[in-house]
């Protein structure tokens, strides 16, 4: 009898511990392939978008488990439940509206034009009809080469970078992708440029299920926290530095 309490107890123990372990944590979903919102550092997702997503972890008394898969299967992943929210650069569409609910915009961003250094044929989104163009899937980008302008041969890749090496072969003739992962495709790879023109602008937020009001009350409570107390633009002035030189911040630091 005594063999079995104790049994029975230790069983409860370990259930309230692998319980309690499993509530103390909250998942962000990415795609680790956005730089500089997130991306790898060796095995580690760094980038602005994990610290903005440390402090609302801190905030809201759990410890961040950021859980790297493809941007097209984000959305999939909130409403399964396996993931708690979306840090990865997305924008706040309509279409997206339907399906998740949104926090304030964090970051104002826009989708811009990526070429061969050579390419003397493209100043504006119009000059892409009849190209071929690489877009990531599942993205804005995809949707306005898609949906919004006629004519472009729309070919869809899971990264940026992947696009940007179909770019470097010849089997695409030009990208369209949101405006910081594009210089920082351009930074790393002198064949090619950037092409200067405003054609579509995306807000970002983070996503929640839908109805899930308390966590999005508590992420929306830190972004404003941050942009009033000048983390937010101390995050800018690491990710986005001007000289390109990025610094990882550590929330401790803070
Ligand atoms: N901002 C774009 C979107 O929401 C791209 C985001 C991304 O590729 N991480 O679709």
């Amino acid at each position: 009898m005594k063999k079995i309490i104790m049994t029975v107890i230790a069983l409860a123990a370990l259930f309230s511990f692998s319980c309690s372990k499993s509530n103390d944590v909250i998942k962000m979903g990415t795609n680790a392939a956005f730089p500089p919102f997130e991306y790898t550092l060796g095995t580690e997702v760094v980038g602005f978008d994990v610290t903005v997503s440390q402090l609302i972890s801190r905030d809201y008394g759990k410890k961040l488990k950021v859980v790297d898969m493809n941007f097209d299967g984000l959305i999939a992943a909130l409403q399964s439940g396996s993931i708690d929210f979306i840090a990865a650069g997305m924008t706040a569409t309509e279409e997206r509206r339907k399906n998740v609910d949104f926090s304030e915009p964090y970051y104002l961003s826009k989708q811009t034009i990526i070429v061969k250094a050579s390419d003397k044929t493209v100043a504006s989104v119009n000059d892409l009809k009849g190209k071929v163009v690489g877009v990531q899937a599942g993205t804005t980008g995809e949707l306005f080469a898609t949906e919004e302008i006629e004519g472009l041969n729309v070919k869809s890749f899971k990264t940026g970078i992947d696009a940007a090496l179909a770019l470097k072969n010849g089997a695409i003739e030009a990208i369209i992708i949101d405006e910081l992962p594009a210089q920082e495709i351009v930074r790393r790879n002198v064949e090619l440029k950037l092409v200067d023109d405003d054609f579509y602008t995306d807000e970002y937020a983070i996503a929640v299920k839908k109805g899930n009001t308390e966590l999005l009350n508590s992420i929306n409570k830190t972004i404003e926290k941050i942009k009033a107390d000048g983390t937010y633009q101390k995050l800018i002035d690491a990710y986005m530095p001007l000289d390109g030189d990025v610094k990882i911040v550590s929330i401790e630091d803070l």
